[in-house]
């Protein structure tokens, strides 16, 4: 096993990948920028190193930074976290190249998944399926309007490269059809480089999905279940919970074997997130994140596993140390994202924590590296805590959330607290009918 390991992030998901780590009898190295010299992770991590400026670019984003923190603190391997540089394939392959272990799957999958195309592509040969669309990149007008006509309107014409739902257009009528096109290249084109387009039927009212997958470099796969992130806003994740209500437990091991099973034709390690999204009681496979996920922690609640340990073992070149068959799901598990956003927009609201009080009792996990006095900055991402909660069934895990979100104290500046305290006293949301539209319905009302 791994003595020393560089985290190369920031905020909760650094301090998550430190607890595991400290749990495993592994030694964590800090890197962070001037402006995180007081933050959590820095301070319990056994080593720390100042890689730059506050601006990502110059510090969490800064490859030669990192991979000079990791031969200087003599780290054998660097974990990603998400975000960051968590899916680009040029550093996996750098760390490789220094002598490091990459926390992670191989630059190859990370490269094949980062492009949608490709993606599509390879999870059609193993077997899942797609929404209908076309067969690779479309390049002109006239070769969009045969698409169109073959699956009908309204569409999404969407970039190869494109992700955090940038890039994507919806097209009701053949008359915007070519306007729409443009607009997403240009996006495109500016946000990724990369102006390739490709036309999917556009979902109407669909469930988000995704399937939870971890692989050794053994060949040994097992799925953890699925996850609801139907909860979203401008297409980020907002709420999310295991299992799905819209499934029953035979669909669900079902969608999971099979989402499996592709991922061992591929020839995936680590951990990584197969997303569907789920309409008519059909699903169709959109995407693989090839990282750990935000969300991961509602799958570990329910199923008692550290994905995080399991992820620094295989890339250890460990076999899993159980089958699928030995994998017991048990209760249920929300997971709120907490944002320092004012509830009522969505605008960010950094600033100092006054008073922090999280809560916590039976069931009740808080991800955060919060504290009071804490600066929350403005340069980073807005969430600072996730709050997850674990019951017998989805009754009591909703009774809980309820009692644990009236105790979280975040003083100082706006979170999203009253936000999740409004969505999970919704009727719709109590009787889990919703999805990935009903939250823009649900502010449509308020306007
Ligand atoms: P990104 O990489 O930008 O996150 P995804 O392909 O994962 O893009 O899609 C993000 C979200 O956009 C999905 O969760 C879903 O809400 C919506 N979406 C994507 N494809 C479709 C589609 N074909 N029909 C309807 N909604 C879609």
């Amino acid at each position: 096993m791994f003595e020393k390991v560089l985290i190369a992030n920031r905020g909760e998901i650094a301090l998550r990948i430190h607890r595991a780590c400290q749990e495993m009898g592994i030694k964590t190295v800090a890197i962070h920028s001037t402006a995180d010299a007081d933050a959590m992770h820095v301070r319990l991590a056994d080593e720390t190193v100042c890689i730059g400026p506050p601006a990502p670019q110059g510090s969490y984003l800064n490859a030669q930074a990192i991979l000079s923190a990791a031969a200087i603190s003599n780290a054998e391997a660097i974990h990603p976290g998400y975000g960051f540089l968590s899916e680009n394939a040029d550093f996996a392959a750098m760390v490789e190249e220094h002598g490091f272990t990459f926390i992670g799957p191989s630059p190859e999958h990370i490269r094949l998944m980062g492009d949608k195309i490709a993606a599509r592509e390879a999870a059609l040969k193993a077997g899942l399926p797609v929404v209908p669309g076309s067969d690779g990149p479309v390049e002109s007008e006239e070769e969009a309007k045969a698409i169109a006509e073959e699956i009908g309107f309204p569409l999404l014409v969407k970039a190869t490269a494109g992700g955090g739902g940038r890039g994507m257009q919806i097209v009701d009528t053949a008359d915007n059809l070519t306007q729409a096109m443009n607009v997403a290249r240009r996006e495109a084109e500016l946000s990724f480089g990369n102006g390739q387009l490709y036309i999917e039927k556009f979902l109407s009212r669909p469930r988000h999905i995704e399937i939870q997958i971890l692989a050794d470099a053994h060949g040994n796969v097992v799925h953890l279940g699925e996850r609801d992130c139907s909860l979203q806003r401008r297409h980020q994740k907002l709420v999310e919970e295991a299992p799905s209500p819209a499934l029953n437990e035979v669909s669900g091991r079902k969608i999971g074997a099979l989402a499996a099973e592709a991922t061992k034709k591929i020839g995936y390690r680590s951990v990584g997130t197969i997303e569907f999204l789920y309409e008519d009681g059909e699903f169709f496979f959109i995407e693989m994140n090839t990282r750990l996920q935000v969300e991961h922690p509602v799958t570990e609640m329910i199923c008692g596993l550290d994905l995080v340990r399991e992820m620094i073992r295989v890339a250890a070149g460990r076999p899993l140390p159980f089958t699928q068959d030995e994998i017991r799901f048990r209760g249920h598990a929300i997971e709120c994202r907490i944002n320092a956003e004012d509830p009522a927009n969505f605008r960010p609201s950094p600033g100092r924590v006054a008073d922090y009080h999280a809560p916590g009792g039976l069931g009740v996990r808080v991800d955060s590296a919060l504290y009071a006095g804490y600066m929350v900055s403005p340069f980073y991402d807005s969430l600072i805590a996730k709050l997850i909660v674990h019951g017998a069934n989805r009754n009591e895990c909703l009774m809980r959330l309820r009692r644990a979100l009236g105790e979280y104290v975040i003083d100082g500046l706006h979170t999203t607290i009253p936000f999740h305290q409004r969505v999970i006293g919704e009727t719709d949301f109590i009787n889990g009918e919703y999805d990935n539209r009903w939250l823009e319905r649900l502010f449509d009302r308020d306007e």
